[in-house]
């Protein structure tokens, strides 16, 4: 199975919609995603916060919607260290590693170009989404073009305003973080059977949202920011835990499709 850097993504996303690659971006376009995706007048990057390999082949069968498009277009990718939500958010939309980048926090500004800046620089606009409090919005949002303005306080609203804006707004490229299965692996750990109620949750946005792109005329890259672990209870009685460097945190679904 091929691996890649999340650092690709980046350069990625650029190369398709034609632009170059934020200044800092630390690796090549993936090639077997070019070769599929290449004409796609726009770009979406779906994030299932936590989704690593190993949850995904775990609950493989309750996720009917990503294992078929898996059947088409698969990879897996490598998360930087730290295998946290906003460094590695922060890695997709600069294509560079955390002290490069600099986002070590939802709240810290990036460094470096982002590829709302490249695109900018183009005549091209970015949405970056997630829920109010979390990367997507905080982060992402705040370089972006195009955000919920912090009013989505949970994924349903998240999705909703994604709806509104692809259909109204089109940008060039939109990234959405979608939030329950991280927070759900937190709370019961990933592999609790209270876990599959979030990546039955999950599977059905993706089959919302990858209907929604397609309408108009989006290529969709699907991936996670990093995975989870099982943890014995720590103080706040957490039960799921990332960070770490072991494959289990690293390495996440790369799917594509158009
Ligand atoms: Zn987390």
């Amino acid at each position: 199975m091929n691996e890649y850097p999340m650092q690709a993504i980046a350069p990625t996303v650029a190369r398709l919609l034609n632009v170059p690659a934020p200044e800092k971006a630390e690796a090549e376009a993936i090639d077997i995603v070019m070769r599929d995706l290449t004409g796609v007048p726009r770009v979406a990057v779906l994030g299932i916060d936590a989704l690593g390999l190993a949850i995904y082949q775990y609950w493989h069968a309750k996720m009917p919607i990503m294992a078929a498009l898996e059947r088409q277009a698969f990879a897996t990718l490598r998360s930087i260290p730290i295998s946290k939500t906003c460094i590695n958010f922060g890695c997709m939309v600069t294509g560079a590693s955390m002290h490069v980048h600099g986002a070590v926090t939802r709240d810290t500004p990036f460094q470096c170009e982002t590829i709302f800046d490249v695109l900018r620089r183009h005549g091209k606009r970015g949405a970056g989404l997630g829920r109010k409090g979390w990367t997507g919005h905080e982060l992402l949002g705040r370089h972006a073009d195009i955000t919920t303005g912090g009013a989505a306080q949970d994924d349903p609203a998240v999705e909703a305003c994604a709806h509104r804006i692809i259909h109204e707004q089109t940008p060039d490229f939109l990234i959405v973080q979608y939030g329950l299965t991280d927070e759900t692996f937190h709370r019961h750990g990933p592999y609790a059977p209270q876990s599959a109620e979030a990546i039955i949750a999950a599977d059905a946005w993706l089959e919302r949202m990858a209907a929604s792109l397609r309408d108009a005329s989006y290529g969709i890259i699907l991936l996670a920011d990093h995975g989870q672990h099982t943890i014995q209870p720590d103080e706040d009685n957490r039960l799921g835990a990332h960070g770490a460097d072991a494959d289990e945190d690293c390495v996440v679904p790369l799917i594509w499709t158009r």
